[in-house]
């Protein structure tokens, strides 16, 4: 079978899982392989009980001594377990599992795998999974992959439609040469998918990572060259004069730009008045003030007569944006006439807003990607700027640019990159850096610490609760699921056990399987202060603004990039109170303690990038990564830029020989670039 065949032709998989695969964007055969696993788990023998700890995943085995229950407690109901092994105890709690009963019988051994914790001076084992003895030793063989999952599905089922997969694929030629695998290392591309999702070590997860990070590098940078002609200068088709409009605003605000917000804005204000169009990144760390310096290109466009559009990577941050303008407009009179363009709004209301797009009624249009889809028209777009712009895909700021007449292109970002990868990234684009942060900020106090600090970080919430301000929880996980080891903590379960501790504070939750009106109504009370504490995955991190919040507390903050973590860190500490950071990881480990010590130590966002690749092991790519940056699916920017650099200077030399990839021995790797082109074109236009 060919790649493209559909997932339902595999045996095994009938309609319902076809139908599962569907919500996770799997439909074909190609789908399936490179939907790659998010984490591993290695299955260690079992512990002696008397060596457990509280705070980890463990496995034990033992004897049966008690079965009891089940004993109602809330909305659960608890079958307790108690294992024995030579002189040690171990009780074990089940949750809402009747059948427990009938499966565990006294006397019997088996294996449990749970995490611990403590209850009073005992310990205890909280939801276990069960095995039998040859179930589990034959889980300890080899890394187990753990799938990113819908409900109704589990990582077995994804591992054995792969299996058969791989046994009814017909893989297609290898596209890179011999040599080239042999000159930078790396394994095949079959080989490699194979390996990511059937690993028999470490080192072969370490192996397929490599080549397939290598391969999405080297793709991007070939989209990158085919756009070449993008990124060269054009001429200015929007030239602007300056008006009295931004100069007005500027001595109006109530505060005075930093040197970096004046100096990105002198360069962009002399770029949109000169012979070329604009093209320029402004990169500035949290709390910069990038979105002001965005504000005053887009207000001289609008003061000039034509359209400017501001994409951003989420609905909340679009509509938070949207809101500030309107504020702005209130207090400054400015003479924007903004619209907002979001996924979730209404049919008849998107009709709307796009007929004051087109007759130019709006000049200030605010929104998601919905900005690029085609029935928007704009009548004088001669300005785009992208927010957190490493969120978009290359291609969807392409197709925004073209929309108008090549407008004038201003990206901001918050992700310090390193000099030579935003060449390779970037091309030609001009760089503005702030480097400083608006003065009057308190630095925020930090904590890394373990589980056993929450009962007092809970009392400090309900101080700051008390003196008006915000707290927010990030946890790692959006909800509870099947194959949950309770490791990880959720949203969801989460915001419960708090109301539990904090009766008195109005709670919410957030995460990105909701729905996004219901996001951006909870992102709206939380920053109107309706909310004191706000309980969410890291859907948060982009770009919210909050001065209010004066606490973040990061659960599992083993599990993020420290960059990540920098990220989330950098939305308190926005007003004049005093802000604090509380990372709590859930294994004191030496290691990762002096991995999260580097956020104490420093708040320059480039050093923590560099740390972070210093102090992460190689077997620690999965689980911690860069979430989302740049949108790859596997590589990374920080810990392989080795690989992006021989990425790039293996594209440079095949163009250098053959510049279209016409050449006959070139035949394979034009059809597999062709083929990733037109995946990420239909990629952004979801
Ligand atoms: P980011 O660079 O992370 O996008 P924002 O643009 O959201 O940062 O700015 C953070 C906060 O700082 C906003 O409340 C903004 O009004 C404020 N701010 C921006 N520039 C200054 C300045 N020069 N002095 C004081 N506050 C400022
Ligand atoms: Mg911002």
């Amino acid at each position: 079978m060919n790649l493209g065949t559909s997932v339902e032709h595999l045996k095994g998989v009938g309609e319902k899982t076809a139908k599962l695969f569907q919500k996770l964007h799997i439909s074909t055969y190609e789908d399936l392989f490179s939907y790659f696993p998010i984490d591993y788990i290695n299955y260690s023998e079992p512990a002696p009980i008397s060596e457990i700890k509280p705070g980890y995943v463990c496995t034990v085995r033992g004897v049966v001594a008690k079965v009891s229950g089940p004993v109602k407690a809330g909305r659960y109901s608890i079958i307790t377990v108690t294992l024995k092994d030579g002189l040690s105890v171990l009780e074990a709690a089940f949750f809402n599992q009747p059948y427990i009963k009938k499966i565990i019988k006294a006397g019997g051994y088996y294996i449990l795998r749970g995490k611990i914790s403590l209850k009073g001076q005992k310990l205890l084992m909280s939801s276990p999974k069960l095995f039998k003895d040859e179930e589990y030793y034959e889980l300890t063989k080899y890394p187990v992959p753990k799938y990113s999952l819908t409900a109704g599905l589990t990582s077995k089922t994804v591992s054995k439609a792969l299996k058969a997969a791989f046994v009814d694929a017909e893989f297609g030629e290898e596209c890179f040469s011999e040599d080239i695998l042999l000159k930078y290392k790396l394994l095949s591309h079959k080989e490699a998918l194979e390996k990511i999702h059937f690993p028999e070590s470490d080192d072969d997860i370490l192996q397929a990572r490599r080549r397939l990070s290598f391969e999405e590098f080297f793709y991007f940078i070939m989209l990158l060259r085919k756009n070449k002609s993008l990124s060269v200068s054009m001429p200015n088709n929007f030239k602007m004069i300056e008006t009295a409009d931004t100069k007005r605003f500027l001595e109006a605000l109530p505060f005075k730009p930093t040197a970096g917000q004046n100096k990105a804005w002198k360069e962009i204000c002399s770029d949109m008045c000169s012979d070329s169009c604009m093209n320029r990144l402004i990169q500035g760390d949290v709390g910069s003030g990038k979105t002001l310096i965005a504000l005053l290109g887009l207000l001289l466009a609008a003061s000039n007569g034509y359209q400017g559009a501001l994409m951003a990577p989420t609905e909340v941050l679009a509509v938070q944006h949207f809101k500030t303008v309107k504020d702005y407009i209130k207090k400054y009179d400015l003479c924007f006439k903004p619209v907002l363009l979001i996924g979730s709004m209404k049919q008849s209301e998107k009709k709307e807003v796009y007929a004051k797009i087109e007759s130019g009624e709006a000049n200030l249009i605010i929104g998601t990607h919905a900005l690029i889809q085609e029935k928007v028209v704009y009548k004088n777009l001669a300005i785009v700027v992208t927010d957190e712009q490493h969120r978009f895909g290359v291609r969807q700021r392409q197709a925004l640019a073209f929309k108008g007449k090549e407008p004038h292109i201003l990206v901001m970002s918050a992700t310090p990159i390193p000099r030579t990868l935003a060449i390779i990234l970037y091309g030609d684009l001009k760089l503005s850096a702030i480097h400083e942060l608006p003065a009057g900020r308190t630095p925020i106090k930090n904590a890394v610490v373990g589980t056993s600090y929450r009962p007092s970080a809970y009392k400090f919430f309900n101080d700051q609760i008390k003196a008006g301000h915000q707290v927010y929880v990030i946890c790692p996980k959006a909800l509870s699921d099947e194959e949950d080891d309770g490791e990880l903590e959720n949203v969801i379960d989460y915001s419960e056990k708090l109301k539990t501790y904090l009766p008195n504070a109005r709670i919410e939750y957030l995460n990105g399987k909701m729905k996004g009106p219901d996001k951006t109504d909870i992102m709206n009370r939380f920053s109107n202060g309706q909310t004191d504490i706000l309980v969410s995955t890291t859907v948060i991190e982009v770009g919210i603004n909050v001065p209010n919040a004066t606490v973040m507390m990061i659960e599992n903050a083993e599990r993020f990039g420290l960059s990540q973590l920098h990220q989330l860190r950098g939305r308190v500490g926005r007003g004049s109170a005093q802000s604090y950071c509380i990372f709590i990881s859930s294994k004191e480990d030496d290691k990762i303690m002096e991995r999260l010590g580097v956020l104490k130590d420093t708040n320059d966002g480039f050093k923590i990038a560099s740390e972070d690749l210093r102090l992460r092991g190689p077997g620690d790519f999965f689980g911690v990564r860069q979430s989302g940056e740049f949108a790859f699916k596997i590589a990374d920017i920080y810990s392989d830029s080795d690989l992006l650099e021989s990425a790039s200077e293996l594209v440079d030399a095949l163009l250098s020989d053959d510049a279209k990839l016409l050449k006959s021995k070139n035949s394979a790797l034009r059809e597999s670039i062709d083929r990733y082109i037109e995946q990420s074109e239909l990629l952004s236009s979801i």
